[in-house]
């Protein structure tokens, strides 16, 4: 069975997870998890893998039937009760680049944006389930301090940028994704080297003038390299022109 408590990010919450626990490492079990783009290119940068050949070992995808947007999951192991490819008998083997669902829990966020002002409020929950044993004698610490201790900031500016993506093709593009508008959707997000490539070999840019020095720093840098993608969707398949990359772009 399992609970879910909203709570906000002033109040405290006991919880303390270690491998001394008789539930270690069954979280990582039964698994049904989502990855973001965030996510991926974290993890194909810990196991030093090109995003194609990562996403074909350790992911499958559906499309959503309504929206037609590209759904990236870990491949679990169907033959050992859906374990995670990740997991080994002392752990995490990617722990420093783990997923932000892996970082957050027990807690989730949740995102509302008001239809008024269109600003975003967040909010939060802790999830009980019966298996985990972190509750008990577990260390007193704030919704606030979680997220400092476990990283997950840049995660969830990175997540937001995705959600702003699928709020805005829901208002300005509702059914399903036609299928050369998935493939830009799935490259610019999900492939990253796929989209590099693209950019430096294929030109899919070169008839913009954008920034030299966002070109430069895209060459190396993945976390920029997810920024633009997420931009280039927003321009490419809306017609948005107000994200930095392409402001005041035209055609050369
Ligand atoms: S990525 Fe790591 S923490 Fe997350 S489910 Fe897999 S083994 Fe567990
Ligand atoms: S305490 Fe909870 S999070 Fe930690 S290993 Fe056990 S089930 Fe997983």
């Amino acid at each position: 069975m399992s609970d879910f408590i909203p709570i906000s990010i002033k109040n405290t919450f006991n919880f303390s997870c270690n491998d001394d626990l008789a539930c270690f490492n069954q979280c990582c079990r039964d698994l049904n998890q989502f990855l973001t783009p965030y996510d991926i290119l974290r993890i194909k940068k810990n196991l030093d893998m090109p995003s194609d050949i990562f996403l074909g070992k350790y992911t499958t995808e559906h499309y959503g039937p309504e929206t037609g947007l590209p759904v990236i999951s870990l491949k679990a192991d169907s033959d050992d009760g859906l374990k995670c490819p990740f997991v080994t008998s002392t752990g995490c083997r990617i722990y420093k680049d783990r997923p932000s669902s892996c970082r957050m829990y027990p807690l989730a966020r949740g995102l509302a944006r008001s239809r008024e002002t269109g600003i975003l409020t967040e909010h939060y929950m802790i999830l009980k389930e019966d298996h985990c044993k972190g509750f008990r004698n577990g260390q007193t610490r704030t919704v606030e301090q979680w997220i400092a201790d476990q990283g997950i900031a840049v995660y969830n500016r990175m997540n937001d940028m995705l959600l702003e993506i699928i709020s805005m093709k829901n208002r300005l593009m509702p059914g399903p994704l036609d299928i050369k508008s998935r493939l830009t959707f799935h490259t610019a997000c999900y492939n990253l080297d796929i989209f590099r490539k693209h950019i430096f070999e294929n030109g899919i840019m070169d008839h913009l003038d954008l920034n030299p020095e966002t070109l430069e720093s895209v060459k190396s840098d993945d976390t920029m390299l997810l920024e633009l993608g997420l931009q280039w969707i927003k321009y490419n398949l809306f017609g948005d022109r107000n994200s930095t990359a392409f402001q005041g772009t035209g055609r050369k």
